[in-house]
């Protein structure tokens, strides 16, 4: 039995997922003909109470679409020093839209209303202009922080005084809104765009949907198929995606649960010099400088145990719909021997 902790992407569907998929109705989407690809745009949209949605092949495709959609090159955008826009998308916010960015050093990913105030360009010629606004919820190396929300309402205030664009990096949204008393609606209400994944902890095997405005999907449709990114009869993605978002959500709670357990197992071991307190289902810890990370890794790894280090001794274990109670206990036992 192998344990994968690298990421909640690991996840392979279930029979019961498989089977929505194989008996999916669909159709040329790029003619707007695939039923079930429509069928998971209009759910998405109206489960977050925004007009439409763009069904992308992942969570960089809907982010990057939103990043062209929301500037003009030359712009500048405001984000986090460690948000994915910046961090993981291959220099996209520059190679695809030609923008530069303002990065915040925010607390676990998460930057104030007040540090976009002071970020804002102001208008002159010697400056790029600010159009967009990025926050990511749950923060992914934040250690799936969750962004409080009355932040998030003023920042949503200063970029509508400031008509700046407000995105949403939204991959794994479900797992804020599961753990707080916030409602999806309540996050549709504050953004011009959010990205939703379906592929992280809702268990689908590929894509991501991009909501927002009638009139932003519009351009937005315009934006993926420029991007390579116009897909046939993906309607049997979609149905895996319409199966997770059905039954995959209110299921994440298990997944923080375990992250948790997993913090207070990895407390108590002397090799641990410190452990990120998870608030969903990232679990990140700091091995003492006596014990290599690689050679952790290794031992895991001996053990059918898979991690990723961020920084050499910072381990990064994610909780998902495959990792188990038994996987727990297994995983229990092996850092036990390593102590
Ligand atoms: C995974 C992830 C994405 C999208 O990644 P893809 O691999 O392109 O689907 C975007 N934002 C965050 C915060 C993520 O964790």
């Amino acid at each position: 039995m192998t344990i994968d902790l690298r990421s909640d992407t690991v996840t392979k569907p279930t029979k019961a997922m498989l089977e929505a998929m194989f008996s999916a109705e669909v159709g040329d989407d790029v003619f707007g003909e695939d039923p079930t690809i429509n069928k998971l745009e209009e759910k998405c949209a109206a489960l977050f109470g925004m007009e439409a949605g763009l069904f992308c092949s992942s969570g960089t495709q809907t982010n990057q679409v939103a990043i062209k959609l929301h500037t003009q090159p030359g712009d500048e955008v405001i984000c986090d020093a460690n948000a994915h826009i910046y961090y993981y998308e291959g220099g996209g916010i520059a190679f695809n839209a030609g923008c530069s960015t303002k990065l915040l050093n925010g607390e676990r990913g998460k930057f104030s209303a007040e540090d976009v105030l002071n970020a804002i360009r102001a208008d002159n010629v010697h400056f790029p202009r600010t159009s967009l606004v990025a926050v990511e919820n749950t923060h992914n190396r934040g250690g799936g922080s969750i962004y409080d929300f009355i932040e998030l309402e003023k920042i949503a205030a200063v970029c509508k005084k400031n008509k700046l664009a407000f995105h949403l990096d939204g991959a794994r949204i479900f797992n804020a809104i599961i753990e707080t008393n916030k409602s999806a609606k309540d996050f549709g209400e504050l953004f011009d765009t959010i990205s939703v994944c379906l592929s992280k902890g809702l268990g689908a095997p590929v894509g991501s949907v991009l909501l927002g405005s009638k009139e932003h999907i519009y351009k937005a449709r315009r934006i993926r198929k420029v991007f390579g990114g116009g897909m046939r009869q993906a309607g049997y993605l979609a149905a895996a995606g319409i199966y997770a978002i059905d039954n995959n959500i209110a299921r994440l709670k298990d997944d923080h649960a375990r992250a948790k357990n997993l913090a207070d197992i990895l407390k108590s071991f002397h090799y641990v010099a410190e452990v990120m307190l998870p608030e969903t289902n990232i679990t990140y810890f700091r091995l003492v400088d006596s014990f290599p990370g690689a050679d952790f890794q290794q031992k895991l790894a001996e053990n059918n145990i898979k991690v990723i280090s961020l920084d050499n001794q910072v381990i990064r274990m994610v909780t998902h719909l495959d990792f188990h109670d038994n996987m727990l206990e297994r995983l229990e036992a092996v850092l036990k021997k390593l102590a």
